[in-house]
């Protein structure tokens, strides 16, 4: 009952295209093109053309060069400055209001990422509009398709603002290829805005395996495992032996069995991999919002009963304590 019927086919709405001029915004850290931030143009080129990027930040040429090589760009604006590496909303929400002003851009999108949903409100209030937030679909070129009460209904929403300002989900528009464009680069306009915030630090969770959010195959536990050391002991073989990602349910991350960054669901991550192999965590609705849209469910549970056997495509009814280091080590086999 959780799952919700996805559109095979995109909007065929190259007829608007000349009407059309959209601005993706991209995310860049160190230096470097966050590949996940592409889910804007993958949205913005279901809109129709032209596309621009926009970046911004210390040394931003060279993301700019990688950014104009992504396939769907027509055009890159940069504007390079220290004061935007962080990306904070304060200083880089005037920033891009001047620049959504000079190219007169109809639709603006970001990712629905900390970054595009810190930024985006703040840009929709300086023009005046209203965001329409977390896009899972286009329609047309004024209606949007977005989950709403944890993903349990689907609103479509029309709007008649202009411009729009959009965040869109990113694992319902995958980034496409970053090889094979050739956008024009443009240096964009810098208003210097006072930034009142400032950045102190951060604390990053490092890991060698794949990021969460874009991981092909994920591994995830929940409460079942007991206490962190079952899960550190458990999980990290079986994310191993399948090239996996690892995530958690929020009641194994309450309990300190896994960091906070693992969570999926409606306040963790959401990932839609090709595989999602999960072992201890029952389905609770929160837990689904994050996970549902998954190619692939896999569950891992000894309560034949639990609510996530009614979302998996295949269940094992047993004790997780048996069974994750079985399949481990026939993974390992293979
Ligand atoms: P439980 O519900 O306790 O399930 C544990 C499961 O493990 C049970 O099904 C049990 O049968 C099974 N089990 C136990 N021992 C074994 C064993 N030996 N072998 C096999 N199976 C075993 N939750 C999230 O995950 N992500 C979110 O983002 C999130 N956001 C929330 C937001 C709000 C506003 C609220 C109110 C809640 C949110 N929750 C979220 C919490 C959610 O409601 C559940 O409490 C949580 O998902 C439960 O986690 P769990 O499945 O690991 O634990």
């Amino acid at each position: 009952p959780f799952r919700i019927a996805r559109p095979t086919t995109a909007p065929q709405l190259s007829a608007l295209a000349r009407l059309l001029s959209t601005l993706a915004v991209l995310e860049q850290r160190e230096g470097k093109l966050n590949v996940s931030s592409l889910a804007a143009v993958t949205a913005a080129q279901k809109l129709g053309e032209p596309v621009t990027g926009f970046v911004a930040g210390s040394n931003v040429k060279a993301v700019a060069e990688e950014a104009a090589k992504v396939e769907g760009i027509d055009k890159i604006i940069y504007v390079e400055n220290g004061a935007y590496d962080k990306g904070l909303p304060e200083n880089f929400a005037p920033l891009l209001v001047e620049n959504i002003k000079k190219g007169g851009f109809t639709h603006i999108l970001a990712g629905h990422s900390a970054f595009g949903k810190n930024l985006m409100p703040r840009v929709a209030a300086l023009l005046d509009t209203q965001q329409i937030s977390d896009i899972t679909h286009i329609e047309s070129e004024d209606t949007f398709v977005r989950p709403i009460y944890a993903g349990n209904a689907i609103l479509t929403v029309k709007s008649t603002d202009s411009p729009k300002v959009i965040t869109v989900r990113g694992t319902a528009f995958p980034a496409g290829a970053t090889e094979g464009g050739s956008a024009s680069l443009e240096e964009g306009v810098d208003p210097k805005a006072e930034c009142p915030t400032e950045w102190v630090s951060e604390d990053l969770a490092k890991s060698d395996r794949p990021d969460l959010a874009t991981a092909t195959k994920v591994v995830s536990g929940g409460r079942g495992l007991k206490s962190k050391e079952e899960f550190d002991r458990l999980m990290p073989p079986l994310a191993d032996a399948l090239g996996a990602a690892i995530g958690a349910s929020r009641a194994a991350v309450d309990s300190g069995f896994a960091d906070n960054s693992l969570q999926v669901g409606q306040t963790g991550k959401n990932v839609a991999p090709q595989l999602y192999l999960c072992a201890g965590i029952s389905g609770a609705i929160q837990h689904l919002a994050g996970m549902k849209d998954s190619k692939v469910i896999a569950a891992i549970n000894k309560d034949g009963d639990a609510p996530i056997f009614q979302v998996a495509d295949v269940g094992l009814v047993g004790d997780l304590f048996e069974k994750v280091p079985e399949l481990t080590e026939k993974l390992r086999k293979e």
